[in-house]
């Protein structure tokens, strides 16, 4: 088992396969992707000795993230390898979606569970300036091919933006009426490279939630291997609303997760200062030496980030690690 020196268990995995993205989102990658090249990303084989080394430790969810992994052209292959490996009962994807409608079909068949969409805004026009993809009736498209396939979890992310959809609710709020969809508000978050957008843009959740409240939604119980949302349900809505709200207190009391980035790095936290060379030990097909390593480094995670201090660690944006 994976536990920390304050009692938390490690059982969920998010693993990035890539840096690069092809959105410019204001908030991550707005000039476009600053990843010169794709050398050295994590390999299928070095993949497959990673889970399976997470697993005898207890892992049960992979979550594969990018950069954008739809850019992987073995991601297919990437999921059915994640899945095959004894222990791991859920792997996920979080994806802009750009590729959903081509390739729902073959990302279920691989053997994918759930899938993670971002969409900041239900308006084509703002869509297009937050991420600079005017792509937003395509990705919903892909969405609804994802239900159709049979890829039963399905999520929209949605970057809580003062500008963009702070005053959103009631669309967000009709957009899963009557679609089975959890839909998650994320506060903004501030990274090294977003600090002047962070500064005009953030929000607290609270009032999402009171909001949510006051109507008569209710929190739902979550799973031991589930991610850091809290999920709301209302009985006159097939889907569900989201927060998922780092900057409230006790937001890491429950961390249940690790993440590897696309070279090989452990980071175990998504704002750590450090981050450990794994690739060395990803050489061979014995476990042993990578879940020592695991085992002797999640002693080493610090209680909570330290966002509230305007301290993002070294991370400068999450495409680098995956969000
Ligand atoms: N390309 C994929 C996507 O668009 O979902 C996966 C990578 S992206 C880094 C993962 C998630 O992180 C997205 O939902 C994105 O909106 C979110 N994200 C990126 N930067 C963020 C920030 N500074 N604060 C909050 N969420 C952020």
């Amino acid at each position: 088992m994976l536990v920390d020196a304050f009692s938390r268990r490690f059982t969920y995995l998010r693993l990035s396969i890539t840096e690069s993205c092809n959105f410019r989102c204001t908030y991550c990658l707005p000039d476009g992707n600053d990843c010169n090249s794709r050398s050295g990303e994590i390999t299928l084989p070095e993949i497959k000795r990673l889970v399976t080394a997470f697993a005898k430790l207890g892992t049960k969810k992979v979550r594969i993230t990018g950069g954008e992994p739809a850019l992987r052209k073995d991601l297919c292959e990437i999921i059915a390898t994640c899945k095959a490996v004894p222990g791991i009962e859920k792997v996920a994807l979080t994806t802009n979606g750009y590729r959903l409608k081509r390739d729902a079909e073959a990302l279920k068949a691989a053997g994918l569970d759930a899938i993670n969409v971002s969409i900041d805004s239900l308006d084509a026009a703002t869509f297009h300036l937050v991420t600079g993809q005017d792509k937003l009736a395509e990705i919903l498209e892909g969405i609804e091919y994802a239900q159709a396939v049979g890829i039963k979890q399905v999520k929209i992310n949605t970057v809580l933006l003062r500008q963009h959809n702070a005053l959103a609710l009631p669309d967000f709020q009709q957009f899963v009426k009557d679609r089975p969809v959890s839909l998650r508000f994320i506060e903004l978050m501030r990274t090294n490279d977003n600090t002047a957008f962070y500064q005009k843009q953030h929000l607290s959740g609270s009032s999402i939630q009171q909001t949510l409240l006051e109507q008569g939604w209710q929190l739902q119980a979550k799973g031991i291997s589930d991610g850091p949302a809290l999920e709301y349900s209302h009985a006159d809505y097939q889907g569900k609303i989201g927060l998922i709200m780092p900057y409230s207190k006790d937001f890491c009391a429950d961390c249940n997760r690790l993440r590897v980035s696309s070279q090989a790095k452990l980071f175990l936290c998504l704002f750590t200062e450090q981050h450990q060379n794994l690739r060395h030990l990803l050489a061979s097909d014995d476990p042993e030496p990578v879940m020592q390593f695991l085992q002797a480094a999640i002693l080493t995670k610090a209680e909570t980030h330290y966002l509230l201090d305007d301290n993002s660690g070294s991370t400068r944006h999450l495409a680098m690690i995956g969000g």
